[in-house]
């Protein structure tokens, strides 16, 4: 940049040393633009052979004296984060539509071609250093656990705090609790209840939403290796736990209802994996028919097939009502209790078991109803192995 080619009577203007060295933002490295503002107010007056005109900030055409207020900005918004766990953070702001107008139309005339910069960008970095040497952590644009947003105008400190997400397998051991809380509130609780309880109260997170690998029927326990999940916690104060202890306080207060394993840190792109996992499921089921040991047997090889599953009757008012073919990779007869025959089957992600056995009134084919010609009732159902 030859200097003697740059326009440099913005120096003539009511502008603050930063708004002034804004202009020339591309002038020199390691410079802060108050230091090159500074700079081209000297050189100006030492081309005019005249005395460096200083502008008060409060003068200041662009900005009205924000940079000399800025830490008043930086105590204050050091206090909102006092309270909050964080080791990352970033600083958005907004400036009134004047401010960004002024600033344009003076870069426009006098900036150096390619320089100037947005006022926002400098407040941002500004309040960002001196928030840093307050809190000592660290200014973080990318991925900041918190984010403060300013709105200048009106003075306005809006506080983002990033969810934390854990990651888990839950086992629930009694029939009767939904997976997630029902909108009705028909259910008193459930299994993302009773795992968030302990997280709610150590991080002080406002709400929290459990993404689970799918989800079992009220009614059907979630056995084995259990079901792996998410747990998101929105807007915590307090990020560093120790899950060991919460797994363990989870698993003692539950009332053997509802276990964790393995809980770990997790983050959103998890989320999307457990949403869109696919995984094969192995189920223990028990139905009542009137049959015996050699015809029940035969009846369950020929259902190791891809079978075709009409949406089911008790869900068709929450999902369309389409043919869905799914793969049985095993079935076979494992027990008798009573008059209960117990079958272990391993089937494709989003088969209706149930279905499989009872049939659905032929919406369901083939099912085991359907081969015995005889009428099968589910007696229960437990999901015993995910296997994803
Ligand atoms: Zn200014």
């Amino acid at each position: 940049m030859d200097i003697e080619k740059v326009n440099l009577s913005a120096a003539e203007l009511k502008l603050c040393n930063h708004c002034l060295g804004r202009i020339y933002g591309m002038l020199g490295h390691h410079l802060t633009n108050d230091e090159r503002g500074r700079a081209i107010r000297i050189i100006y007056a030492m081309e005019k052979n005249e005395d460096v005109k200083e502008v008060e900030g409060e003068e200041c055409i662009i900005c009205g004296g924000i940079f000399s207020r800025i830490d008043d900005y930086a105590k204050y918004t050091a206090s909102i984060l006092k309270d909050i766990e964080f080791s990352t953070f970033s600083i958005g702001s907004r400036f009134p539509e004047e401010v960004v107008n002024m600033e344009k139309e003076i870069q426009e005339k006098y900036a150096p071609e390619g320089a100037g910069e947005y006022i926002g960008r400098e407040f941002n970095r500004e309040l960002g250093k001196r928030i840093s040497e307050i809190t000592g952590k660290e200014a973080n644009l990318e991925n900041p656990e918190v984010t403060v947003i300013i709105d200048t105008e009106y003075d306005d400190f809006k506080l983002e705090i990033k969810p934390l997400f854990i990651y888990g397998r839950y086992r629930k051991l009694v029939r009767g609790i939904p997976q997630t809380k029902w909108p009705s509130g028909k259910y008193r609780e459930s299994v993302e209840d009773i795992i968030a309880k302990p997280f709610m109260k150590l991080t002080k997170g406002e709400e929290h939403a459990l993404h689970g690998m799918g989800r079992e029927d009220i009614d059907v326990r979630m056995l084995g290796n259990g079901r792996p999940f998410v747990l998101e916690i929105k807007r915590p104060k307090k990020r560093t736990l120790n899950l060991k202890e919460i797994e363990k306080e989870i698993n003692e207060n539950s009332d053997g209802k509802v276990e964790v394993i393995g809980l770990r840190y997790s983050n959103r792109k998890e989320v999307v994996r457990i949403k869109t996992a696919k995984p094969k499921k192995r189920y223990r089921i028990g139905v009542n028919v009137n049959t015996n040991e050699e015809e029940i047997k035969s009846a369950l090889e020929k259902l190791k097939v891809v079978i075709s599953q009409r949406t089911p009757t008790r869900v068709a008012h929450r999902r369309a009502d389409r043919i869905r073919k799914r793969r049985v990779y095993d079935i076979k007869l494992v027990d008798k209790k009573d008059n209960t025959w117990i079958i272990e089957v391993l089937a494709e992600s989003g088969t209706y078991i149930k279905e499989l056995m009872h049939g659905d009134s032929g919406r369901t084919r083939p099912s085991l109803a359907e081969i015995l010609n005889k009428e099968v009732k589910v007696d229960f159902l437990d999901v015993i192995e995910i296997l994803d």
